[in-house]
């Protein structure tokens, strides 16, 4: 297996704006262009300028994907195991093949550093061998008989076409996770790429294809989500619904797919706690910490935001993650000297400086950052807040941005009752020398997972999703593939 992380930038900006794709929708394996179908501007957070146009699926592009995807998934459930599962493996071999011109499409869309990308390429290529393998394993069981003449069976079926809508942030990682699984599990699958990133998406949809993933299978489509997503729920057609954003879109596509019976997977927004617990090794935990934070620009779900900090340590942590914060050095992604880039938009870079003017009207300490870059883009500095208090919209509001909040405490109880006190339940972090309290904070804290003396909330065989507002069912590990499948009991006698 060649792995693609330290491979060296050999393109320029310039070089990659040029090689920018024209993009199309991606129905029953071929891309289709034009025809008078709308168009939205792909926006370049690096310059704010834009880099092509994204073309909107018309109702009719929505209705052909559903036919496609109801005659694809009578083929691709029909297809031997094996065949499928080779099929998805020669996708993660084609993902590593192409690491550099995703690479390209990544810090393009996204403006995130060049190995930060060829870290999303590397997860993502895992994702898909992993579910290569672990497809073949959709094991069922047979339970003895209360009849002499009968046999008992559990078999494990794909639950059917599968409608999937995915945001921005992982342009490459979040197609990957939603189709691998789906495919994975023997579904077909429609998916509304985020029209904010789209070539990722659509780039992987042609990967699948080019490794022969039979026509229909698969569609991708931009467009306005609300058409997307009436017809493709409404439809009889699909049998689960998998979306990753916020909690408000969530709670509405969630909604939709309940009225029409449909499996609602939802990986949703998160405000992730850290409890910092005294002894420590401070600068070990904070350069660390700084890395998680301030990865992808900190728009990342499961990043840690809240800092709960016992108090005799506090003052060292605050102090320490000023420093290493101020460090960050923010620019182009393709610079090589880059550790952060922009924020998405100029959307994202609001949100953020309305989180920092409330803190600072609330007269919290601002110790690094703050501010706005001034030069053309959505950039903004790596920021940490101190004496964070409830009353913040920062300690509030999911910041998807470079903004970490530092708040004392003085006992385990109040840390706990902190970290619990919104209604998200994602990710959790926990620092702690003492192996007691490690495990007592694992059982307390609502979290859908909860890392311990770590940062790494998630690799392709765990499972990754959200307690509380932060959805429902995961993604990833054995639970992902499940939520893509039925059981069904068979008696034979
Ligand atoms: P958002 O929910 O506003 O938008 C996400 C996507 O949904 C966009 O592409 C949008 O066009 C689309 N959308 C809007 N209305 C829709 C509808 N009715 N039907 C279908 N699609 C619709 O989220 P955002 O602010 O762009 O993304 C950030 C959020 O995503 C954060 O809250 C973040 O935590 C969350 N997120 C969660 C995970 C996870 O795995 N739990 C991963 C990444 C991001």
């Amino acid at each position: 297996m060649k792995r693609n992380t330290g491979k060296q930038m050999t393109t320029t900006r310039a070089e990659a704006i040029k090689r920018y794709p024209k993009l199309g929708q991606l129905v029953t394996g071929e891309m289709k262009y034009g025809d008078g179908r709308s168009t939205l501007d792909v926006i370049d957070p690096t310059t704010g300028t834009t880099l092509g146009p994204v073309s909107m699926a018309t109702e009719a592009d929505a209705d052909e994907a559903l036919a496609a995807a109801s005659a694809g998934f009578d083929v691709w459930r029909k297809m031997a195991v094996f065949e499928r599962s080779k099929l998805l493996s020669r996708v993660a071999d084609r993902i590593r093949e192409s690491a550099e011109a995703l690479a390209e499409l990544l810090v393009l869309e996204l403006g995130k550093p060049w190995n930060e990308a060829l870290g999303e390429i590397e997860v993502a290529a895992g994702m898909w061998e992993w579910a290569a393998e672990e497809g073949r394993r959709a094991y069922g069981r047979v339970i003895p008989s209360r009849e002499s003449n009968a046999r008992q069976l559990v078999l494990v079926e794909p639950v059917g076409p599968v409608a999937a809508f995915v945001t921005w942030n992982g342009p490459l990682v979040t197609p990957s996770r939603k189709m691998s699984g789906a495919l994975a599990a023997g579904c077909s699958i429609l998916l509304r790429a985020s029209e904010e990133v789209p070539a990722c998406a659509f780039a992987l949809g042609q990967i699948v294809y080019e490794c022969g993933l039979p026509a229909g299978v698969l569609s991708v489509l931009s467009g306005d989500p609300v058409m997307l997503s009436s017809k493709w729920l409404e439809s009889p057609v699909t049998r689960a619904v998998t979306f990753t954003g916020s909690t408000q879109v969530g709670k509405l596509l969630a909604q939709q797919a309940v009225a029409h019976m449909k499996r609602p997977i939802m990986e949703l927004g998160g405000h992730a706690p850290v409890l910092v617990f005294d002894g420590v090794d401070v600068q070990t935990v904070v350069t660390r910490a700084v890395a998680a934070k301030f990865a992808n620009s900190g728009q990342v779900c499961f990043a840690p935001t809240r800092f709960y900090i016992q108090r005799s340590t506090y003052a060292d942590v605050v102090e320490a993650m000023t420093a290493e914060a101020k460090k960050v050095v923010v620019g182009c992604g393709f610079d090589p000297a880059t550790r952060m880039g922009p924020l998405k938009s100029e959307r994202r870079v609001r949100a953020v400086e309305d989180l920092v003017n409330d803190a600072r009207r609330c007269g919290l300490r601002v110790t690094a950052g703050g501010r706005r870059l001034d030069r053309p883009g959505f950039f903004y500095e790596p920021t940490i807040v101190a004496d964070a208090t409830i009353e913040a919209k920062l300690s509030n509001i999911e910041p998807f941005g470079p903004i970490a909040a530092l708040t004392p405490f003085d006992t385990y109880e109040e840390a706990i009752t902190l970290a619990n006190r919104l209604p998200y339940g994602l990710g959790a972090y926990v620092h702690a020398r003492d192996f007691k309290t490690l495990h007592r904070a694992t059982v307390d804290l609502e979290a859908g997972n909860v890392i311990c003396n770590g940062w790494r909330a998630t690799y392709p065989e765990t499972p990754f999703g959200g307690h509380k507002e932060s959805g429902m069912f995961s993604e990833g590990g054995i639970e992902g593939l499940r939520a893509f499948q039925n059981v069904k009991y068979v008696s034979l006698s």
